[in-house]
């Protein structure tokens, strides 16, 4: 577990990256047995990660206290992206019933979002939550272009679109209807930028593999300006977090990328598998958990994840 595994390692692009590494951390493989893993989620009260294996449709739990996986939720309905919201509750994707759920505390689940102007979602991808409680998910067709990782079926939306619930739960708006396929999102600190990525070149040529920034109107409830801030270095940016101090951390074909927030690219932390998603975690969030592919792999930073308390 604690050896050099093949064909990891960092990458220091810029000076500033250096500051972001301890002295000699390395990057672990904490476990391997997935098919495609996704949506890391971090729970500090129970010191244990849960992350989807998508095509097994199940979602699993890896706990710090003697890392040992099990399932977490099978079937899970193909779940992709997972988050949790101010009150501990994990909030999911979910491709086959085509909806964002919440877990409550007592186990039973509330549906969230199914359904856009009457008619059903694609298959919801990635999911954050705002500070005011409001609840931001990307809606590509991935889940409903084959039985792979839900069930083929076609899109009633016109589009691939980007929304928000509001914090009443009450209300799905349409906040960004311009991507192909919207995927990863996080917010800055202030809350004021929601960053989204799209990978719509997974299925058209010469699509976009690119993350863009969204910009919030003063109430943090609307997009006012969508502004291109990266293309992805290899790969597609799939999934994304920033840290406290506004870097964004994003998937890439063969590994993780850290963006300054001005959009300069100061490192990259090498995995020997494609790599789809990544969150911050441990007590202090100063673990950095990605998934790629079969396998869990973990390094510890000498930075921190925002913290998601409000
Ligand atoms: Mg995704």
């Amino acid at each position: 577990m604690f050896g050099e595994i093949e064909g990891t390692g960092v990458d220091i692009l810029d000076d500033r990256f250096s500051e972001c590494l301890t002295g000699h951390a390395r990057v672990e493989r904490l476990w391997s047995g997935a098919r495609w893993t996704e949506g890391p989620v971090w729970f500090a009260a129970g010191r244990y990660l849960l992350f989807s294996d998508i095509p097994n449709n199940r979602l699993m739990r890896w706990d710090e206290t003697d890392a040992n996986v099990s399932e977490f939720r099978k079937p899970s309905h193909y779940c992709n992206g997972n988050t949790i919201d101010q009150k501990g509750r994990l909030i999911s994707c979910e491709h086959l019933t085509r909806r964002v759920t919440r877990t409550e505390h007592d186990g039973s689940i509330s549906v969230i979002a199914d359904m856009y102007e009457g008619k059903k979602l694609n298959s919801p991808n990635d999911v954050v939550v705002k500070s005011d409680g409001s609840i931001w998910f990307t809606d590509p067709t991935y889940g409903i272009l084959s039985d792979y990782e839900g069930r083929k079926a076609p899109s009633k939306q016109k589009g691939c679109y980007v929304y928000r619930v509001n914090s009443n739960l009450d209300e799905v708006t349409a906040v960004a209807t311009d991507f192909v396929k919207p995927n990863g999102l996080a917010f800055n600190s202030e809350e004021n930028i929601l960053y989204v990525s799209d990978t719509g070149a997974s299925h058209r040529k010469n699509g976009p593999k690119h993350i863009r920034k969204l910009i919030l109107d003063k109430a943090g409830t609307k997009v006012v300006k969508s502004v291109a801030f990266v293309e992805s270095p290899s790969g597609l940016p799939d999934g994304l977090r920033v840290d406290s101090q506004d870097r964004v951390w994003t998937s890439g074909g063969d590994g993780v990328y850290c963006f300054t927030p001005d959009g300069l690219l100061i490192g990259k932390i090498r995995i020997p598998e494609v790599v789809s998603n990544l969150c911050f975690g441990g007590a202090k969030l100063n673990r950095l958990f990605i998934t790629g592919t079969t396998s869990l792999y973990a390094i510890y930073l000498a930075v921190n994840g925002k913290s998601s308390k409000a």
